[in-house]
């Protein structure tokens, strides 16, 4: 069972990547569906349709297109029982762009190029020889991590030097990515498994590894490898990310980007003494401002949960396409997750049910779903409770409660209902780390 911890790409909660949209499945894998028999049809038009619905949303079916009503365009692409026209598709669909249409799990975890090896290695030396120096910088450990626990983050910066090091002998085995976009698809980003030694990154990472950015990817993921105990408990540039406890940033990677970052140019707190409970102002927390700090962590911990489903029912995916057959306490995962998700697995007749590319669009498009809520919390306005509290925690609850379902509002909904978005959001929420069965 592997864990994903999480991506980088939240760290700029106001940064949208315009290349990561929803996707559809191909017109192909849609009729094979259709003609396949083992989801009734209406049940593919509605999961088809709420997938355009969403694209639409964004702004990203074809331009060539004015259609502003998804319904004429559903009539357009399914012209009669048990037909796609596939012409009709593909005037809203590009089926060459993989931003547009999800082509093959398998390229979605893959070995990177042996084009792309040496500089990655070359990166992660860097990137080792910057946690060396870190580490010897007692003043900047203190100023980040705190008097009590900066030498517990001396130690940790030794081991990501060292994890660092191993990894970059060692690529074909212990580096994958995703020349399918799917981790861009879900802001996943990259994971890092700390049982298995091994880091996901995104193929733009493999691809151009020497810029900061990816230098501090690197880093990061290599903190979940250096310790267990390092995880992701706030991503960098969050809500509250200066203001946090000692024994949390000592824990948490994206604490451990801070001092790297300075080196390289591209911290947001040069400078900086962090100081617990206190913003970079200097004044402590408000109610709101901790509200909002729970709220992205609420969804963090939604998304994170969801990006397991998606690697689990694609991992399913490919087992299928092998002819492995699965276990009956991952059927049993999926079919308790599908109705919560509009899949179709728990809508089909056949035992067990066979993912389909419906599937997969619509979990990937849930991950992403769940991370653009979380990008909305610091900005959704009302989320300060009426009424009065026994006490301050019991105000922020019922603030976190407000901001959750403000920010999914705010988003537009998934489900169509709005309870239904909500008990899909504390489902996930509630699986943290506990998707796999
Ligand atoms: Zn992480």
């Amino acid at each position: 069972m592997e864990k994903i911890s999480g991506g980088s790409t939240f760290s700029g909660l106001s940064r949208f990547p315009s290349n990561a949209k929803w996707r559809v499945p191909p017109s192909a894998d849609l009729q094979a569906i259709l003609s396949s028999g083992t989801v009734e049809e209406s049940v593919v038009h509605s999961r088809v349709r709420r997938l355009l619905e969403r694209m639409y949303r964004e702004g990203r079916l074809c331009s060539a297109t004015s259609a502003t009503d998804i319904g004429v365009v559903m009539n357009e692409i399914f012209p009669m029982p048990g037909q796609l026209d596939q012409a009709a598709y593909e005037r809203y669909i590009d089926p060459a762009d993989r931003t547009m249409v999800y082509h093959s799990v398998r390229d979605a975890y893959t070995t990177p190029n042996t084009a792309n090896r040496a500089n990655l290695g070359t990166a992660m030396q860097d990137a080792a020889t910057t946690a060396l120096a870190v580490s010897n910088d007692a003043t900047g450990l203190r100023a980040v991590f705190g008097p009590t626990e900066w030498s517990t983050a001396q130690a940790g910066y030794r081991l990501i030097h060292n994890r660092l090091i191993a990894i970059s002998a060692d690529i074909e085995h212990r580096i994958s990515t995703d020349y399918n976009l799917d981790a861009e698809e879900t802001f996943l980003g990259r994971w890092a498994s700390f049982d298995d030694q091994h880091i996901h990154l995104l193929s733009r990472v493999v691809s151009d590894p020497l810029t900061p950015q990816s230098k501090v990817t690197l880093l990061h993921e290599a903190s979940h490898l250096a310790a267990s105990r390092i995880d992701d408990y706030g991503y960098y540039g969050s809500p509250g990310f200066e203001a946090a406890e000692e024994a949390t940033k000592v824990n948490n990677a994206a604490h451990y980007e801070e001092l790297p970052r300075r080196i390289w140019g591209i911290s947001r707190y040069a400078g900086q003494t962090f100081t617990p409970g206190l913003s970079s102002s200097g004044a402590p927390l408000t109610t709101e401002e901790q509200i909002r700090a729970e709220g992205v962590e609420y969804y963090r911990l939604a998304w994170d949960a969801a990006a397991n489903f998606d690697k689990l029912i694609k991992d399913v995916r490919r087992n299928q396409l092998d002819g492995t057959p699965l276990d009956g306490a991952t059927v049993a995962r999926m079919l308790e997750v599908s109705p919560l998700m509009d899949l179709t697995l728990h809508e089909q007749m056949i035992s067990p049910p066979e993912v389909t590319g419906l599937d997969i669009t619509t979990s990937e498009s849930i991950v992403r779903a769940m991370g653009m809520a979380m990008r909305n919390v610091p900005n959704v306005p009302n989320v300060m409770p009426m009424g009065s509290f026994l006490s301050a925690a019991d105000e922020i609850a019922a603030g976190v409660s407000l901001a959750v379902d403000a920010a999914m509002a705010a988003y537009g909904g998934l489900l169509g209902d709005a309870a239904r978005d909500r008990r899909l959001v504390d489902w996930l929420h509630d699986h943290y780390r506990n998707v796999y069965p």
